[in-house]
């Protein structure tokens, strides 16, 4: 398996995901979700070539994971819910639950109570950042905001060919400039051939509004050598510290479809397939995890249009704890392919993507 870093660098302002307030249109979201990314990337091959996109389309292998925003050079990544901000100092912080490997391992949290001061001794005005994009620079965290501009627009009416009366809208989009990274993971090695003489840049037009300039961008892919054996590596040394409890984070919505005689039905859990990997409870309900919300997918059938599939899915930065019972290389090794390829289903399209929470803290 070759995993490559993809970076997207935004060229003109560009919406992904929004809501509108009367004529107004603004981008919401912290991250670019991988199916966003998947469809830039293959939509741009297909247009120049679409044999070579085919096989991928009828046989997708690839996972394209979520890009989240860089920041100073780093990559951010989502919070979990017992991280916080102060509102007087803006210092982040975790909660001394988990501030720890070692603590990690030992979790029971049968009541979230939110700290009542920050570290500067700041009462009563702790909020959770829960879901948002952080980076961790020199050992402080810093929330990883988006930039936006704003631009205008006249509505198009497309079979008059002339602008339509009373159509005037003003875009708050995420500014040129911006930077954003993921990884895709890709099994079967097609990578080379669909990029064809492309290069490993490919200039992409990304979210809504293409027709306006909206939406442009740079998406480039760098391969990651021996990403596998030094994610092992590190996956090792954090299950050492804490016990052997494997913390996953979300990266992306996460959810898992099971059939039962009353029809499908989801839970906002991943369905991890390791062997030896079971859930580890840390509530007296049993629950393994903690969320940092809902969030609802839905998926449209191409044939009817209608929608086929809405499910409730736990936001980015949720945390779920497992035992590894047996550990060895072979289970760290498929924690590692557990990362890069997530777990379906929908992985694909860059759902159910997780990774291994606690490499950033102390042991
Ligand atoms: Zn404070």
């Amino acid at each position: 398996m070759k995993v490559y870093e993809l970076e997207v660098a935004i060229k003109s302002p560009t919406l992904i995901t929004f809501h509108s307030a009367g004529n107004i249109l603004s981008h919401s979201g912290s991250y670019l979700p991988g199916s966003t990314v998947r469809g830039a990337l293959l939509g741009k091959i297909y247009e120049e070539n679409p044999e070579r996109v085919k096989e991928e389309a009828e046989n997708p292998t690839i996972t394209f994971h979520p890009a989240y925003p860089v920041v100073e050079g780093e990559k951010s990544t989502p919070a979990h819910s017992l991280t916080y901000i102060c509102k007087v100092c803006g210092r982040i912080f975790r909660s001394p639950l988990l501030d720890s490997r070692r603590k990690l391992g030992n979790l029971i949290v049968d009541r979230l109570e939110q700290p009542v001061k920050c570290p500067n001794n700041h009462y009563l005005a702790v909020k959770s950042i829960g879901g948002q994009p952080y980076t961790s620079i020199k050992g402080e965290m810093k929330v990883a905001s988006l930039r936006y501009t704003v631009s205008h627009s006249t509505g198009i009416n497309r079979a008059l060919r002339s602008s339509e009366i009373g159509l005037f809208y003003s875009y708050i989009a995420i500014a040129p400039g911006t930077r954003f990274k993921g990884l895709v993971a890709d099994p079967e090695d097609k990578i080379p051939q669909l990029l064809g003489d492309t290069g490993n840049s490919v200039t992409v037009r990304i979210g809504r509004g293409s027709s306006r300039g909206l939406g442009k961008a740079a998406i480039k892919l760098k391969e990651k050598p021996d990403y596998l054996q030094r994610r092992a590596e590190i996956i090792e040394q954090v299950l050492r510290d804490t016990g052997n409890t494997l913390v996953l984070r979300a990266l992306s919505p996460t959810f898992t479809i099971s059939m039962s005689a009353s029809g499908p039905a989801t839970s906002p859990t991943p369905s991890i397939n390791v062997k030896g990997i079971k859930p580890k409870p840390i509530h007296s309900s049993g629950k393994n995890y903690i969320l940092t919300g809902l969030t609802s997918i839905s998926g449209y059938s191409k044939i009817t249009n209608l929608p086929k599939i809405s499910v409730k899915a736990a936001r980015q930065g949720s945390i779920y704890f497992y035992n590894v019972e047996s550990p060895s290389e072979t289970i760290y090794e498929e924690i590692a392919r557990l990362e890069a390829l997530g777990t379906p289903p929908f992985n694909q399209l860059g759902l159910n993507i997780l990774e291994v929470y606690g490499y950033e803290l102390p042991a």
